[in-house]
Formats: C-alpha cells, structure tokens, sequence
C-alpha cells in the first residue's frame, strides 16, 4: 500500500491494552484520512452512535492522511474525532505543529483510544512500540511543562498534551501540541481529561512510500511556485500572520465587536497584525513542511509564547472592547499553557460581559476590563470562583441565567470573528457547519465574499450562496482528511492536489473525486448529528444576528434573509427541507453500508 501503512493501533485505557489493527485501503481510499477517516471509525467503535460524551465508552480517534510525513507543503497536521462534550455534536479537529509527521512515521496511519485509566496515563509511540505508562507526576503541569518533561524523558519528536483546564472540567478544554498549537474547539481535551489521559509522545523513523517520486517532485514544485506567488501566501500571511485579516475584516463593518453590537473596533490599529509585528513579534514560525510560515513567536514584558493569531486577538480584543495588546497576549499564553479554546472562552466573556451590564446577572466583569481578562482566564481554568460558572461556555450560563438572544454560539460552539451580517455565506457557514459555529468546517465564504478568492461574489447576495458554501464545505472537508492547511487554498487549486494525492497512492484522482470524497464525509457527520437529535431547529443563528441590524458601518441596516439561504442550500444538498439527507442522496454517496444505524 502506498501513502498509508494500512494499521490503526487500538488502545484501550482500561485494560492497558495495545493492539495494531489492518485497515483496507478502500475504506481509506474512500474517506481519506484525517477528519473522514475519524467520522468513519468513530461509527464503528459506537454503533449507537449516542453516547456520552464524558463516558469511557466515547473513542478519541488521531488520524494522518496520505500525505502526511511526505514532503507536501503543510502536510504535518493531525486530526482527531471524538464526541464533543460542549456541543453533543461529532466533532473534528486538526492541528498544526510537529506531531503528524513523526506520527506517521511510527508506522500507524490512526490510533482509537477507547476506555478510561485507573490513573493519569500517557501514551509513548516510539517507533511503532506503543506503551501506556503513568503520568502521575505531570497531572496538573501545564502543557508547556509536560511537553518539556517528555521530550527530555524520552526525546520525544513531539507531544501533544492537556493542561489544568481539562483535568479541572473546563467543557471547552484544548489539546495542545508542544505547548502551542492547539486542536482548539469543542472540548476535546475534556474528553482526554475524562479518560485520564494527560499525553501522547512519539518518536517516529519510518518513511511512508511514495507510489511516484518523479510525479510527486513535478506536481509540488508547481505548489511550491503558486505558493510564492500569490500575495497572501508569499507576503501578508508571513509578514503579519492571520492577525492581517482583522484591518480587512473592520474595513468591511463586519468585526464583531462589544459581543456583535458593532461591526467595526476604533482600537483596531492596537490589537491588529501590524500592531503585533511592530510591538512583540520575535519572530514568525512554521508547523512542519509549511513554506508559509504564518505562526507568531511574540514576547510581552514578563513571558514569552505562541500567538495571538486573529481568533483570539478577535476574542479578547474587539469583541471584549479590549485594546490592550500586552493583556490580550498574556490571557493567550494562559489558555495555551492551560489548554483552553480562547475563542470559546472570549465568547463566553462576552456574553459575561453584557449579562452583567444588562443586570441579568453579575458576572463582575465588564467590557473594557484588561486586568480581568487575565485575572478570568486563570480563574477559569482552574474552576475557581466565578471561573466555575464561566468553564461551563456561553449557552448552558444563558439557559442558566437568561440572555439567549446574545449567547453568540451555534449548537453550543461560539461564534468566531466574522459577523455574518456583513457576509451573508457566514450565515450559512454558522448554522450549518457540523461541529458548531465554525468558521472553517462550515466553509469560509469569506474567501469568496471579501477577499476575493478565487472569484468576488457579492457579499449580500442570496442567490448562489447555498451552493457555494456547500461545494466550499465538501472542499474543506477533503483539506481536513488529508489534513492540509486552508491557508494554502487561497493558491494552490484542487486539482494541484488530487495530481499530488495521485503521485503519492499510484492511482488517478481528479478534483471532482476529491470533492465527492469531502461531500461524503460532511454527509457522514449530518447523519450522526441528525442521528444525535440536532436536525433544521439547530441549523440557525442567534437572535441578535437574526432581529437585529447593524446600525453603523458598511454592513449597517441589512438583515440576513436567512430562510433563503437555507432553503438553497438544503436543495443543492440534495437534502429535504427539513435538512435531511434524502435515501437517493445516501446511495449516490455510497453510504448505505456505512450508516447501517440510521
Ligand atoms: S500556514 Fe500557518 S497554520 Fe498553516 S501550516 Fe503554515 S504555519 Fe501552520
């Protein structure tokens, strides 16, 4: 087999069992890898597909792709799946970093870690010899710490780790690679938390095979040339990071700001991308085998770390009507040494934020507040005082204490920069996105309706919009099976890739091949999510983006005419107008073996 080695290593926690599992090169084929391949065998370790989330029977799957660990631009992320427990959905997520490639090279292509720990464990791969051995003594390390402990203890190549947010109960706790990637969203760190599970790390020698050295060369050498060639990949990207994006996205009237009550920050020229560069860049960083380079090594007066990128500049900056850079920074490097999702935590702050200045309940915080952001990040992960309530995420405090119409979140996720007020795909991209209010597994039609890429369409326009953003969703959910980062979208085209996919495995696919693969796999996660209890009622947004418009700025006084997009949407979907998949639909898909459960 080439591109893959075929084995899955099985560990279940309750038994301290290892065991290497074949996989057919169908099934891979058929979903890839990465995001496909977890959704696929996380209905297989749960044929009832409902369970809870925080249970041992809940399996964490970490899956490479066909590229990882080869020479592909971007090619070292990882993905895992699991069953968020913040949300209820399936949820996804890939990370940056250094642990996919040498992940790959310890001869699995995905481990399922199913079962609970009597006590806190961790898992070393060395080369292909997987044992689970006690993390006693890194339970409360931060993940920073533990990954410095277990690259001196075993040199490790990478570890990926929880922090004190997970094993306190944070719903919203992150795995962190080296300290400072992150797999941010949903909660999936709770769920290592749960099992007892504090680390994996791995050392890995082993190169998987080429099917076309000669064919692989020709295809990414055009990658590499369109990746410095376009000025996003070759220039604002390195030079400002993601955090470029906030002037665009402002300029727009469409940064969320005081909790999405404005769309444009007047401190935005403190908190942006340049701002950054000018006053704490050190310098940029790659994760492995990127030619981009996008990540930011910054230092503040008493500590040095990762970030922040756009997300959490966003997060803990306008959408809090903070400007202060030095504490949006410190707070980042909390909830990275912590393990906490900053986008989650920002808007749940947020929502804090205006709950107490409304009266609704006092939270003791208010927008503006720098100190406490700092103070709060802390509080939160470690579960203490107010940080009890706040670990729990926006939409279970507003079913606590009121104030649903501005608990800015989807299906339980929070909301991320952009507001969709400005962007009508975002509405889409929002509501329908399988994991929650996801800016990126819901398709980011902000490529197409501001930046410009490929092609302008018109921000404010319906027709067309349901079609686009579900070709934009399949298309990213080929990236995260084979587990390529987005940003080399905006150059690369997916017929670049499927010539690369085709080079690796020896045999042909085409763009079209790949996008049916990625329309598969989101149909995949709609059916567990229909089959989870969410269906039309949770394919919306928040009140306040529904009712209310924005009353200054250039996406002032629109509303979003949300049942229209819809509607096309479910059509192009070949869904029925309740957002079901129709039987037709699951045929041509080649499903029906696979959701046997429905
Ligand atoms: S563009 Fe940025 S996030 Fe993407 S792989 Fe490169 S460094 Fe990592």
């Amino acid at each position: 087999m080439k591109g893959y080695w075929g084995k899955i290593a099985e560990v279940d926690l309750s038994n301290r069992r290892v065991e290497i599992k074949e996989i057919e090169y169908d099934i891979l084929k058929k979903y890839i890898g990465g995001r496909g391949l977890g959704t696929y065998l996380y209905t297989k370790y749960v044929p009832e597909i409902d369970v809870d989330p925080l249970s041992e029977k809940n399996p964490i799957i970490i899956a490479t792709g066909p590229l990882t660990g080869t020479p592909a631009s971007t090619a070292g992320r990882i993905s895992s799946t699991t069953r968020s427990p913040l949300t209820g959905t399936i949820l996804d997520s890939n990370a940056g970093g250094m642990f996919g490639a040498p992940f790959k090279y310890s001869g699995i292509d995905a481990m399922i870690i199913v079962g609970k720990s009597e006590k806190p464990a961790y898992i070393l791969i060395n080369d292909g010899q997987i044992s689970i051995e006690d993390a006693s003594d890194l339970w409360g390390k931060g993940t920073g710490e533990t990954t410095k402990e277990l690259k001196s203890r075993h040199r490790a190549m990478s570890v990926i780790s929880i922090g004190p947010a997970a094993e306190n109960g944070v719903l919203y706790a992150s795995v962190m690679v080296d300290g400072d990637r992150g797999f941010g969203r949903g909660g999936l760190g709770t769920v290592w938390a749960s099992k007892k599970l504090k680390a994996i790390a791995v050392r890995g020698t082993k190169r998987p095979e080429i099917d076309s050295p000669e064919d692989f060369k020709n295809v990414h050498y055009e990658i590499i040339k369109l990746l410095k060639a376009h000025p996003i990949t070759s220039k604002t990207l390195p030079a400002h990071g993601t955090n470029s994006l906030m002037k665009v996205i402002n300029f727009f009237g469409m940064l969320p700001t005081r909790n999405f009550q404005m769309g444009q920050f007047e401190g935005v020229e403190k908190v942006d991308g340049e701002a950054v560069s000018k006053k704490i860049l050190i310098k940029a960083e790659g994760c492995w085998g990127c030619p981009i380079v996008c990540g930011r090594r910054t230092r503040i007066t008493d500590a040095e770390g990762h970030g922040p990128e756009y997300e959490t500049a966003w997060a803990f900056g306008p959408n809090l009507m903070i400007d202060d850079l030095e504490a949006i920074t410190k707070a980042n490097y909390l909830c990275n040494e912590y393990g906490m999702d900053t986008i989650t935590f920002g808007g749940t702050l947020a929502y804090a934020m205006e709950a107490t200045e409304r009266g609704i309940h006092d939270f003791g915080i208010k927008f503006g507040d720098a100190e406490k952001l700092v103070e709060y990040a802390k509080l939160t992960a470690l579960k203490e005082d107010v940080g009890a309530e706040l670990a729990l995420g926006s939409k279970r405090l507003a079913q606590k204490y009121g104030g649903e119409e501005f608990a800015m979140n989807v299906k339980g996720l929070e909301l991320p920069a952009y507001d969709p007020r400005g962007s009508f795909g975002m509405a889409l991209v929002y509501s329908t996105s399988n994991r929650g209010a996801c800016h990126l597994r819901g398709g980011y039609s902000v490529g197409f309706e501001e930046l410009g890429v490929p092609r302008r369409i018109n921000r404010f326009a319906v027709a067309g919009k349901g079609t686009h953003v579900a070709r934009s969703q399949d298309i990213g959910a080929f990236y995260d099976s084979a587990i390529l980062c987005r940003f080399t979208s905006f150059a690369v085209s997916m017929d670049n890739w499927a010539r690369l996919v085709s080079a690796v495995l020896g045999e042909t696919f085409t763009a079209a091949d790949l996008e049916k693969a990625g329309e598969r796999i989101h149909n995949l996660e709609r059916l567990i999510n229909l089959k989870l209890g969410f269906d039309k009622k949770d394919d919306t947004l928040p009140r306040r983006l529904l009712k209310e418009a924005l009353k200054e700025g250039p996406s002032k006084d629109r509303l979003i005419p949300f049942d229209d997009l819809l509607r096309e949407y479910y059509e192009y979907r070949g869904w029925d107008e309740n957002g079901v998949p129709t039987s037709e639909k699951i045929k041509e898909l080649g499903l029906e073996d696979d959701v046997k459960w429905l």
